[in-house]
């Protein structure tokens, strides 16, 4: 789950859009429209009027987070227009005031997904002989999701601020330090109301104690004490706490766990028995449909199955435009691997890596370690490949104390989004695109549980090394799959001697061949990396204008191969019939291969910089000399224009789609 917390949370603007119900926000900047999205509490019914005091607790914030903030924001608010104005991304139901945490792709949008969809799908299993694919439904039986542990443990910690009702997830609030004030009850003169409940307030040091007791009193005013007199006013120096609402100094709830999956019925009867879930992950349908995919794939371990698809999450605080969202694409792989007594029963050995870097072409004597690292660096690749330099992106190596239980080692790899935290030296710390982890067994040994279904694979090559070993290693490596066997099955619960009796069954087993396959699982989001991609490629430069003034020029420098639309064609001039038709005779040479854009308004330089701004790689002129006008050299020629550099070159009609392909491909 999250190891870092985002800075990009605009307390500067609330003031402005905070307490607007979700349909009366500002309708002149997207931003702010986005922006109020995020704050906006969940729904209507958690809607608030807007305290008086919001804007003028903002010093709550230090100045460092504030500056970092007003640089961030001011090249998000870019990112996000653009992604507006272009047709990249739009806010869902935007018509009723959106909906808070998702998003829809426009048609620039969507051509990028689907690309990237494409290149992982191609990387993962069309170039592979090793993965095969799987599209499976969203909503699965209710045990998938007790046997993963979602129903359970699939939860963020949530607090509640006591005034004003907004939920923020506890690990990001930010810790505070001031004078808080404690209150242990109110009364009502007049009407002789009174309330013991007991509430406090944070003030930042150096502001007068008049702002905690207004807070207090509209604490007791909501609970029915109309003319206030506080009691029990004591107060106490604290730090970073993280027991108060950052924007307003109101006391939060205790934390409470808040299981982050949707439910839905299926079938006729709201009942529990009808129960299910939108899927919060792909990856568990891999493991559920692991024995069907083993019989018809004529794979043997190792081997890989891999998804892409919807995910759900109800995420407490989405966030960060995309980045955080609550109805998402995932691109997973799980790959199954021998556990390492197979290997090492078959191989005499089991390889390790040797030190950082590719470990190169898969070899079978690999164990979890240089599987694991091998995709890590696969994963890298495949970044690269689509334009995130490697400068751009980090690798995280989860802590011990963040590892899942289960889980031998986990590398998140992150990217560097503008609004991801900075480390002491300024430099950004990356927000998390990808997690590649070893999951051991854990995955296909808890649906064997709860199934009752056999999970293990049968490996011919195990069972004809086994009689070969002797018997010293015999019994070192069945102790070694018994201990770890016992060690999962009394984790999960299995009384003492049960998990004793099971683990030296699966141990016998090994020895005729049988083992529950490990997995190393990549698993990537697509919006993510879309917003990724957004990012890495919004620049800003100068370019000449119509009449040849330096002017700035915004363009997207997506790589080619990610790029949502490949080559635009233009006709020099639209009212020349002779231009359009040769245009359109490109634009249909092209059409087969890639995504085409064909325009002929405006000016040959205002077309450029749309398209410069949609971030298309190519541009094709035709002109006169195309025509043949100028003589017989330059005809069925055109210029390509090339859109970072600007430069422009004169190439043979029938040349263009091979000299297109080879930097798309
Ligand atoms: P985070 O720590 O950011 O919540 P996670 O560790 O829970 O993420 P995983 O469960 O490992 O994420 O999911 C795999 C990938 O799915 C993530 O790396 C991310 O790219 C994507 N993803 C997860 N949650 C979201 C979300 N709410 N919105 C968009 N993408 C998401």
């Amino acid at each position: 789950m999250v190891k870092f917390l985002a800075l990009f949370d605009h307390e500067p603007r609330v003031g402005r859009v905070a307490g607007c119900a979700v349909n009366c926000v500002p309708n002149s900047c997207p931003f702010v429209k986005f922006v109020s999205s995020q704050l906006a509490t969940f729904n209507s019914q958690h809607a608030t009027t807007s305290p008086p005091f919001l804007t003028s607790l903002l010093p709550f914030r230090t100045l460092l987070p504030l500056m970092a903030d007003a640089k961030t924001t001011e090249l998000m608010e870019k990112i996000v227009s653009l992604c507006k104005r272009r047709g990249f991304i739009f806010q869902s139901s935007e018509i009723y005031g959106g909906l808070n945490g998702f998003w829809d792709y426009g048609p620039l949008g969507a051509e990028l997904k689907r690309n990237i969809k494409e290149a992982w799908w191609r990387s993962m299993t069309l170039l592979r002989d090793d993965v095969v694919g799987l599209e499976a439904t969203i909503i699965m039986h209710p045990k998938i999701w007790e046997a993963s542990g979602h129903t359970s443990t699939f939860s963020d910690l949530m607090v509640d601020c006591l005034l004003t009702k907004k939920r923020f997830r506890a690990d990001q609030v930010e810790p505070q330090s001031g004078i808080a004030y404690f209150y242990t009850g109110a009364t009502d003169g007049a009407s002789g109301k009174e309330s013991k409940d007991s509430f406090s307030v944070l003030l930042p040091p150096g502001k007068p104690p008049e702002s905690a007791r207004k807070v207090a009193k509209q604490f007791y005013q909501q609970r029915g004490v109309e003319n206030t007199t506080l009691i029990g006013e004591r107060t106490e120096q604290v730090k970073d706490t993280i027991r108060y609402n950052p924007e307003n100094g109101s006391l939060l709830t205790e934390p409470r766990p808040f299981n982050l999956m949707l439910k839905t019925y299926v079938g006729p009867v709201e009942s529990e028995d009808n129960k299910s879930y939108l899927r919060p992950e792909t990856a568990q349908a891999i493991f559920a449909q692991f024995k069907n995919v083993l019989e018809v794939s004529r794979q043997k371990v190792p081997f890989g199955i891999c998804q892409i698809g919807k995910a759900f999450r109800n995420e407490i605080n989405p966030r960060n435009f995309t980045f955080r969202s609550r109805e998402f694409e995932q691109m997973e792989l799980e790959f199954f691997i021998r556990p390492d007594e197979a290997v090492e029963a078959i191989y005499g050995n089991v390889a390790t890596p040797s030190g950082p870097g590719h470990p190169g072409e898969p070899q079978p004597n690999w164990g979890w370690q240089m599987w694991h690292q091998y995709w890590v660096e696969e994963r890298f690749r495949f970044y690269e490949n689509i334009g995130l330099p490697r400068t751009s992106l980090v690798e995280y190596w989860q802590k011990s104390d963040e590892l899942a239980h289960y889980a031998r080692a986990t590398v998140d790899i992150l990217y560097k989004f503008p609004f991801s935290k900075r480390d002491e030296k300024g430099e950004l710390m990356g927000e998390e695109l990808e997690g590649v982890a070893a999951r051991s067994d854990f995955d296909l040994s808890q649906h064997q549980r709860f199934s009752g279904k056999q999970m293990t694979a049968f490996d011919e090559e195990l069972k004809a090394a086994w009689p070969k070993l002797d018997d010293a290693k015999k019994t070192a490596l069945s102790q070694r799959y018994f201990e770890s066997r016992k060690k999962y099955l009394v984790k999960v619960g299995e009384p003492e001697a049960k998990a004793e009796k099971q683990a030296k069954e699966e141990s016998d087993a090994l020895t005729k061949g049988y083992y529950i396959p490990h997995v190393i699982e990549p698993s990537a989001g697509v919006d993510r990396l879309a917003l990724a991609l957004i990012c890495n490629a919004y620049g800003e430069d100068q370019a000449p204008d119509e009449k040849g003034k330096m002017e700035t020029r915004v363009v997207m420098k997506f790589h080619p191969r990610i790029a949502p639309v490949k080559v635009a064609v233009f006709p020099l001039l639209k009212n020349k019939p002779e231009l359009v038709k040769k245009a359109k005779e490109v634009r249909d040479l092209l059409r087969p291969h890639m995504s085409v854009f064909y325009d002929e308004a405006g000016a040959i330089g205002r077309r450029y910089r749309r398209q410069d701004e949609a971030g298309t790689p190519f541009g094709v002129t035709i002109d006169f000399d195309t025509l043949g006008e100028k003589g017989p050299e330059l005809q069925e020629t055109v210029t390509l224009r090339e859109r970072d550099s600007m430069k422009q070159e004169r190439l043979k009609i029938a040349d263009l789609p091979q000299r297109l392909l080879a930097t798309i491909r």
